[in-house]
């Protein structure tokens, strides 16, 4: 069990719903998207049409699932949520297609796991908002062409490149979310502490922002184990030291890290002097699957510079070397 993991873990939904803001003045950072998403939802209000479908990429955690549930609010239509693994054929779709109202929202949570069948049926209703919809079993049965009235998909995405394009083609507005700076972060935990009704400093929102990842979810998260150690200490008000007591019980250091991205990192620092070490040996040493180490370790390592991947393997930067407190060699990549 993770506590960076930016993917939802079992105790999230409760708060993810309580801690989702529902308007688009509520949504945290992103400037340039919120602007655009502005523009597009006012222009669909004034010609009285529900707007084009959506899609939203981007990591997991980043906000996807919320600015669905805003673009629904912000128009005051209803919305309906299902997934792409959730759809295992495509009748499943089409009875959801055909029971959609006029102007809702329908959100499609990892479309790049839609069964190729949906898929294809999915590209008409886009297009052509139109569904044939099997009647009866066997050699008597037929397909009845149901025309729907228009609605709008919101698709969302963490591999965009894992769409295909006739599909990717059927949004007029694609969205790329991005990791969120630590300043926005910041606003973010001071909204979310707000909302738990927790009394936090400055510098402590600050620092659990900085431990954040860069997302969202995980600052939520983060905010709550926090919330958790203010109530078991009966604190009135958290400071900065209390941020750090309650993160460093859950092993998450000043800039974010856990214990198996550090464990990876002093793989590389230690044993291997530095790298490059293919990432099977590595995950074999930190005794994790070659998988989580790629998935999750890897790219906030990356990201950070603290690690870096090359076709010989993963070395460790001199940030890497620093930050474990050790002097890096002199040749060390920076
Ligand atoms: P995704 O669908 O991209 O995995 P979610 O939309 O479920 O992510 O967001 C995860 C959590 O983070 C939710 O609790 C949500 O309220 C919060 N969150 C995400 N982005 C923002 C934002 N920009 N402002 C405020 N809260 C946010």
């Amino acid at each position: 069990l993770r506590m960076v993991s930016a993917a939802p873990l079992d105790d999230d939904s409760v708060s993810d719903e309580e801690l989702r803001p529902n308007t688009l003045e509520g949504f945290i950072g992103q400037p340039r998207l919120k602007a655009q998403l502005e523009l597009f939802l006012e222009a669909a209000r004034k010609r009285d049409v529900p707007p084009d479908h959506i899609l939203l990429a981007g990591p997991p955690g980043l906000g996807k699932t919320t600015l669905a549930m805003i673009v629904s609010h912000e128009l005051g239509v209803p919305i309906r949520v299902t997934s792409g693994p959730a759809i295992q054929h495509a009748g499943d779709l089409a009875s959801i297609l055909s029971s959609l109202e006029s102007g809702e929202v329908l959100f499609l949570d990892e479309i790049h796991r839609l069964p190729r069948a949906a898929e294809e049926l999915l590209y008409i209703a886009m297009e052509d908002f139109r569904v044939d919809v099997m009647v009866g079993k066997g050699p008597g049965a037929s397909s009845i062409p149901l025309t729907l009235p228009r609605f709008t998909v919101i698709g969302a995405t963490t591999r965009e490149g894992m769409l295909p394009s006739p599909l990717r083609a059927r949004f007029g507005f694609t969205a790329h979310l991005d990791f969120y700076p630590a300043s926005e972060l910041e606003k973010l935990v001071e909204r979310s502490a707000t909302v738990l009704d927790l009394h936090i400093t400055q510098t402590a929102c600050s620092e659990l922002a900085k431990r954040s990842r860069g997302t969202p979810r995980i600052a939520n998260r983060l905010l709550r184990r926090v919330r958790d150690w203010a109530i078991v200490h009966d604190l009135s008000k958290v400071d900065y030291e209390d941020v750090k007591s309650a993160l460093s019980l859950y092993q998450i250091d000043s800039e974010g890290l856990d214990r198996l991205d550090l464990a990876v990192l002093r793989t590389i620092v230690t044993s291997f002097d530095g790298g490059p070490v293919g990432l099977s040996n590595l995950s074999a040493m930190v005794g994790e699957e070659a998988e989580t180490v790629q998935t999750v370790c890897e790219p906030y390592l990356v990201r950070e510079g603290f690690l870096v991947r090359t076709p010989k393997g993963r070395i460790a930067t001199k940030k890497a070397w620093t930050h474990l407190g050790l002097s890096a060699p002199e040749d060390v990549m920076k």
